[in-house]
């Protein structure tokens, strides 16, 4: 194991030479005088009508709201906006987590260098295949996230080579096969050429969360020294994932660590800026609230409220209306629930220890794993729940794999055309996943979800869909039960 260096050399910010999310900017958003009912409700249905990403004053507006109609009011507006961009589909995947080594020192993460109690470890790839034979030909996971400390022994050659390992597993499962078929990364900023290697690799989505875009907090939660430190380093690491030919990249912020509506405006502000930059805003956007960690100096767990998550929800959901937006199993099931509606990701059957999906172990060990999760059902159980709500689980990864990424997808989504073929995949995904991994009860409440949204298609034949692309889809859902997989539109 090499030693941890003092200080990562990074190469000069020449073309990212100053902040785009302004702090005095979001300052005196924040200070300004609490926005009357009549103006709230004009932002709202504004966005509800038209979908137009928010100005960061009116996003301001709508976090100053506390009135219980109005907020109402605004959660039903982020469950209408979700539903017409994505429909009532919801993505799933799972996390895997393949080293904690670390050199960086943040203060609330488990992992953490400082850490002394945290067991490290990281994963030989034919661990990665062992963890991922699990994930996809026991739970029936086809999309994962990949998660890395920062360390020089597992950089970027090694987050590529654990992503082959994963593509290349193949399971047999009842009547297909079960494998990956979309590996996103959450890892720490790289340079432009190490991005080019996570990219050849196949990567799906690169995440980097901000986790705080105030300055100050950062420098006092980031112990300088550490590559972590560098706050702009981490603010571009997105803009330079473009540069590198990836163009799904992912934002977020940990929430807890400061003032929630700060990072909301931050998160904004961060959206915009890459739309204006390239083109293309942010794939999705995560929010995770900060969770008591092993070994961390941090525990502020209950700082943002569980009234305070929806409304971020919700903000959130109406000023980027069509990023995809991730609640994830840090949150308990009541939680999730509250705030599904507006969501288009959520993980399951999650295990976040090294090597925790193959080694077995049945508790929530905490000196294995980053923190405590709220969410431990199994994928299985969050599909009957999800079935029962109206929402279809889709596996869907074909946007990835036909190119239909970035810009492309960006301009489906605003014309609608990109939901018409998610509908459609989501019924092909979800029928093979009924066929290949559920259990009775689960496989009862998706047929009856399946039979209903057959009955939308058919609804829509001569607007949406032409009757050839239906009996394609009917002939296609025929040739899954025989056993064929992968068939997409
Ligand atoms: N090491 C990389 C980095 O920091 O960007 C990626 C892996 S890190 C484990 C992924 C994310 O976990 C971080 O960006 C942070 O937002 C989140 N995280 C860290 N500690 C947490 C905690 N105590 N509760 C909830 N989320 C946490
Ligand atoms: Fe390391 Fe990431 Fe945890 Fe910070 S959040 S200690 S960088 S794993």
């Amino acid at each position: 194991m090499s030693q941890i260096p003092a200080k990562k050399v990074l190469p000069p910010h020449t073309r990212y030479d100053s902040d785009f999310a302004d702090e005095k900017l979001i300052r005196a958003m924040l200070a300004a005088p609490k926005a009357d009912n009549g103006l709230v409700h004009d932002i709202i249905a504004k966005t509800k009508e038209n979908r137009e990403a928010l100005e960061p004053a009116e996003a301001a507006a709508l976090l100053s709201v506390d009135d219980p109609e109005l907020l109402e009011e605004m959660f039903a507006a982020a469950a209408a906006v979700k539903k017409a961009v994505y429909d009532n589909r919801v993505v799933t995947f799972a996390p895997l987590y393949c080293s904690n080594y670390c050199v960086n020192n943040c203060v609330y993460c488990g992992f953490r260098s400082g850490n002394g109690q945290s067991v490290r470890r990281a994963l030989t790839q034919d661990e990665v295949r062992r963890e991922t034979e699990v994930l996809c030909g026991q739970i029936g996971h086809k999309r994962l996230v990949s998660v890395y400390g920062e360390h020089p022994d597992y950089g970027a050659d090694y987050i590529a080579q654990t992503m082959s390992t994963i593509y290349s597993v193949k399971v047999p499962v009842r009547s297909g096969i079960g494998q990956i078929r979309r590996v996103n990364v959450n890892a720490a900023p790289m340079t432009v050429d190490e991005l080019k290697t996570v990219k050849a690799a196949g990567i799906g989505t690169f995440q980097v969360f901000q986790e705080t875009y105030d300055r100050d907090l950062y420098a006092r939660l980031h112990p300088g020294g550490t590559p972590k430190s560098d706050f702009r380093w981490r603010l571009y690491a997105l803009h330079r994932a473009f540069e590198a030919g990836i163009d799904d990249v992912a934002i977020g912020a940990l929430f807890g660590l400061g003032d929630w509506k700060f990072e909301v405006l931050g998160l904004l502000l961060h959206a915009r800026d890459l739309e204006k930059t390239f083109g293309v805003g942010p794939h999705t956007v995560s929010f995770p609230r900060l969770e008591n960690a092993c070994g961390s100096a941090l525990k502020n767990k209950h700082q943002v409220s569980d009234a305070d998550f929806k409304k971020l929800v919700a903000v959130l959901r109406l000023c980027i209306p069509y990023a995809g937006m991730i609640v994830t199993a840090r949150e308990t099931p009541e939680v999730i629930r509250s705030v599904i509606a507006m969501c288009t990701q959520r993980d399951a059957s999650t295990r976040i220890g090294i090597g925790a999906y193959s080694d077995r172990y049945t508790e929530q060990e905490s000196e294995r794993q980053q923190f405590l999760l709220g969410d431990t059902r199994p994928l299985d159980a969050v599909i009957a729940e999800l079935a029962e709500m109206g929402h279809i689980t889709s596996f869907c990864t074909s946007g990835y794999r036909c190119g239909r990424t970035g810009d492309h997808i960006m301009k489906m989504l605003k014309s609608g055309h990109e939901g018409r073929f998610c509908k459609l995949n989501a019924v092909l995904t979800f029928r093979e996943w009924l066929n290949d991994f559920a259990s009775d009860s689960t496989k009862a409440a998706g047929e009856k979800l399946i039979a209903r949204e057959l009955a939308e298609i058919r609804a829509a034949l001569g607007t949406a869909y032409t009757p050839e692309i239906f009996n394609q889809l009917l002939q296609y859902q025929e040739r899954i039960n025989k056993g064929e997989r992968d068939l997409c539109f």
